[in-house]
């Protein structure tokens, strides 16, 4: 079995191909090849045992051309620097191709949360922010939820720089609870942003949505509220997985009844993360991961990780369409093979970007004290990732290359453009 590239190797190595196609300054190139800033800090955290461990934590600001940092912060076991480096490097190409006026920054703890307490997990979120305090900031950096942190957590933190700073700044963080000054539609953003990409591609191939079969790996929290808004708008879910295992119906699974099914233990425990997984659905069909992935569907749908499709398992990929909602779910080497058996990627850096416009929103709006209804968030997101998604694909047909290096290269070339019209006050010391 080949070994799956780091995710930064595999997210750099793309720009080459790239610029072949977009002119970039030799600057710009070299500016692009490394992060900007790459900081790390031990969190210690006392158990609830009494124990003191410690969690090598990290914040990563690949590019802040555009402005201020942004990007969530990942509480997982295999977090490590290369891991946040990439996640911020996408970050910083995704705030531009749907022109938000961000750079891109990410943030991430090795540690797995499931293995502690609330309380426990509550100070090791507050410790992060003693962490980095000199590094966020509403104008610096702005952290935000990722895999295994949410509205709580983000809850927790902005109430701890808050009391660092003796004064409040709901804008330091997005993502965190209504009554803190979160956003109406923030969690469902971005699920409902990668529907209405997958909206706009459907429409441009005349295909009805009633016709269509979907799978979805990844029934976390972009992952349903996709599916959930699909299945609404008349695609059949037929498959849905989690970590644990994944369930299937041909005849298309009720997606509200197996979230609810899901988060039973969690909403009746008062607990973070589910303890239930789909697997546990009865009356379906139980598939593995992988068998999930090579289902013969329309649409297969990525929302739990990296890496998921690689040059081992590309050629055994039945979909015709792949919906990126993960960020670098399918390694470059796979998307060559994926590309001569006609299979279509929507990429990560356009369709899962709902949920960052909506943090722009929440940004805002802690800003200028004025607070949006549902609607108007949701309409507003949906016009910006529609009219982005348009732009990209038409670049597609007039460069003639596929959708994710249009991404790239609309998405490029506003940074760019912004390091080029920052002047040459730095040009001596390498700052411009
Ligand atoms: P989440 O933790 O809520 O959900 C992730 C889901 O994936 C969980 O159900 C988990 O059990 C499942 N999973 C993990 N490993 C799996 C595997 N090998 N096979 C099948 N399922 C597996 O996280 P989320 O917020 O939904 O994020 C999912 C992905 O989307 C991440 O890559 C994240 O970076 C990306 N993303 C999320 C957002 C957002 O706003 N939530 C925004 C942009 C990108």
């Amino acid at each position: 079995m080949a070994q799956a590239p780091k995710a930064l190797d595999d997210a750099r190595g793309r720009l080459e191909a790239i610029y072949e196609h977009l002119d970039v300054s030799e600057d710009a190139q070299v500016r692009l090849a490394r992060p900007q800033r790459v900081v790390e800090v031990s969190i210690p955290v006392r158990m609830d045992d009494g124990s003191l461990q410690v969690f090598p934590a990290w914040r990563v600001q690949y590019d802040t051309t555009r402005g201020p940092g942004k990007g969530g912060i990942r509480f997982h076991p295999d977090v490590d620097a290369s891991e946040v480096t990439a996640l911020a490097f996408w970050m910083a190409i995704k705030c531009a191709v749907v022109d938000l006026p961000f750079g891109g920054a990410k943030g991430g703890v090795c540690v797995n949360p499931k293995e502690l307490s609330r309380l426990e997990l509550e100070r090791l979120s507050r410790g992060y922010i003693r962490g980095f305090y000199d590094c966020i900031g509403p104008d610096e950096d702005i952290p935000a939820p990722d895999m295994n942190t949410n509205a709580t957590i983000m809850g927790w933190m902005a109430d701890e720089y808050a009391k660092i700073a003796r004064a409040q700044y709901p804008a330091v963080i997005t993502g965190k609870p209504i009554g803190l000054g979160g956003s109406a539609g923030r969690v469902e953003a971005t699920g409902e942003g990668a529907l209405e990409v997958l909206k706009i591609y459907l429409e441009q191939q005349d295909k009805k949505p009633e016709d269509l079969t979907v799978a979805v790996q990844g029934f976390g929290n972009a992952g349903y509220y996709f599916a959930s808004a699909a299945q609404k708008l008349g695609l059949t879910i037929v498959a849905v997985s989690d970590s644990q295992g994944a369930v299937h119906s041909k005849k298309g699974l009720d997606v509200d009844s197996v979230w609810r099914h899901k988060n039973k233990t969690r909403e009746l425990k008062g607990i973070l993360y589910s303890e239930t997984s789909v697997d546990e659905e009865k009356n379906v069909d139980h598939l593995s991961n992988e068998e999930l992935l090579c289902l013969d569907v329309d649409i297969l749908v990525l929302a739990a990780l990296e890496n998921q499709i690689t040059e081992d398992n590309a050629d055994a990929i039945k979909a015709e369409v792949i919906l990126e909602i993960a960020n670098g779910p399918v390694t470059s080497n796979a998307d060559k093979i994926l590309g001569e058996k006609n299979i279509l990627v929507l990429p990560d850096v356009l369709v899962n970007t709902g949920g960052v416009i909506v943090s722009y929103y929440e940004w805002i709006q802690n800003r200028i004290g004025d607070y949006w209804p549902a609607e108007k968030v949701n309409e507003r997101m949906r016009e910006r990732i529609g009219r982005e998604a348009k732009a990209c694909f038409e670049l597609a047909s007039e460069h003639k290359v596929d959708y994710r290096s249009a991404c790239y290269m609309h998405g490029l070339k506003r940074i760019t453009e912004a390091m080029d019209h920052r002047g040459t006050h730095g040009y001596f010391i390498g700052d411009c």
